[in-house]
């Protein structure tokens, strides 16, 4: 029964004057408008740490099967035995993966399975009655997002610089370290696609400290298989499925990022967790150190049936993604090399990042050539991200193109280089062969107006 009638401010006082429409006059215009859409399925889509790969279509057809949609998280244990042994089984190879012992599916994203990751730390801290640790040392090539998750875990952020190969200072690290440092959050490689080979001397560092280290696992696409967390003496990591383990997304569509931990954090993990007594699966409430539920039932269900379909499907052979996500990075990062300063001229992971400042003193900005890919149905890669590296172009090809499609773009980058050199001017046009062309930003910036017409 509903008690009390809720007043809402924003309710619409007048009528709607929709149409009549049929079905087919729906259809046809969501088509329309898909089709203006961009998508992995339609182009090259380099978004540099984002790794928009290939989704599979088994994945799609796994998390649609019937018995997954029709049923209710509220039933029984033992009406939904199926499902709860499918988030089992992902747990179970999320640990080996990383090398950690507990794993929570509860959180939605990345940013919030990094809050979550930073409650835990927060937790084990207060737990231990230790109540000094107040700073979370951030590199300054790290994603926003990481500072972001610890600031609102009420922790203070410190920045640790990078040095001139694009890793961490480990010289300016050692005189940040305390009795106030709870955690260093980064991620290996990192947002320039570096491996950070000082890892196990930073792992150690922050250990003999007493602090902890969080693994931001967005670019777990460079290392599967080959190494993991743990191995680098990290302790929480989230990993984003809907990266790594093929789940579309972008536009704010549905993510999950997985927890995972070591031994000695596993009494905090979001509670319920999913358990096996050798005879049935369950969801077990009874943790008192738990930093409790922080998700409706268990997070996404179906990026957790498409990533786990994607582990099934490989198996053992994980590890080929990342050698050839790696190999397609270093392929393009080598054909660029002449037209374009990369940010730092060693062997790249998984994606690499380009410093458009050369271009931009010719008189064309990152953002321009940006727009000027969309010209030949590629998705711009990220760009003036990481912050580091002037009007920086960040290129992630994943595993899944082929020769051609890498050639393509290393020739239509050569193009645009030489673009570049002989009509800069142009690029105030383009794009000019999409469907929608240039927009004028000004103009919106100064009449915004988001009605829906
Ligand atoms: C994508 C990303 C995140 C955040 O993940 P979301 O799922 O978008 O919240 C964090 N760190 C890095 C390096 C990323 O690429």
């Amino acid at each position: 029964m509903i008690k009390k009638e809720i007043k809402f401010n924003n309710k619409r006082k007048e009528k709607l004057n929709f149409k009549n429409n049929s079905e087919l006059d729906v259809m046809r215009k969501y088509k329309k408008r898909s089709d203006k859409n961009f998508c992995v399925e339609k182009g090259f889509y380099p978004l540099g740490s984002c790794t928009m790969k290939y989704n599979p279509r088994i994945n799609e057809y796994c998390a649609n099967l019937d018995k997954f949609l029709n049923i209710n998280p509220n039933q029984k244990d033992e009406d939904i035995q199926g499902s709860l042994e499918i988030i089992y089984n992902l747990q179970e190879s999320l640990k080996e993966i990383t090398g950690m012992d507990y794993v929570t599916t509860q959180p939605c994203a990345g940013a919030h399975g990094e809050f979550v990751g930073m409650m835990i730390i927060k937790k084990y801290f207060e737990n231990k009655k230790d109540f000094k640790r107040k700073k979370v040392i951030v590199p300054d090539s790290a994603h926003g997002t990481n500072p972001m998750s610890a600031s609102m875990c009420g922790f203070q952020i410190i920045q640790v610089k990078s040095n001139e190969f694009g890793q961490v200072d480990i010289e300016d690290l050692k005189p940040l370290l305390d009795e106030t440092v709870a955690a260093i959050m980064m991620t290996n490689p990192n947002t320039l696609g570096i491996f950070e080979e000082n890892i196990l001397k930073i792992s150690n560092l922050m250990h003999k400290n007493g602090s902890l280290l969080y693994y931001d696992g967005a670019n777990l696409n460079a290392i599967m298989g080959y190494t993991t967390p743990r191995k680098m003496g990290f302790d929480v990591v989230h990993l984003n499925l809907h990266k790594t383990f093929s789940t579309p997304h972008g536009g704010g569509g549905p993510g999950a990022a997985p927890v995972c931990v070591t031994k000695e954090l596993g009494e905090f993990i979001p509670k319920p967790t999913v358990e096996f007594d050798g005879n049935k699966y369950f969801r077990n409430y009874n943790r008192p150190n738990s930093i409790g539920k922080i998700s409706t039932f268990f997070g996404n269900f179906s990026v957790l049936v498409k990533a786990y379909t994607y582990i099934l499907t490989y198996g053992k052979r994980l590890k080929e993604i990342s050698a050839r996500a790696v190999l397609n990075a270093n392929y393009i990062k080598e054909k660029l090399k002449e037209d374009y300063d990369v940010s730092h001229n060693t062997k790249c992971m998984h994606e690499f990042v380009i410093s458009g400042e050369s271009k931009k003193e010719k008189g064309v900005s990152t953002l321009q050539i940006a727009k000027r890919l969309m010209d030949f149905d590629i998705h711009p890669p990220t760009i003036y991200f990481p912050l580091i590296v002037h009007e920086a172009m960040m290129i992630e090809p994943t595993e899944s193109e082929n020769k051609e499609t890498l050639d393509n773009f290393i020739e239509v980058m050569k193009n645009i280089s030489k673009e570049i050199d002989n009509n800069p001017e142009n690029f105030k046009n383009y794009p000019s062969k999409t469907i929608v062309k240039k927009v004028d930003e000004v103009y919106a910036a100064r009449n915004l107006d988001l009605r829906r017409k």
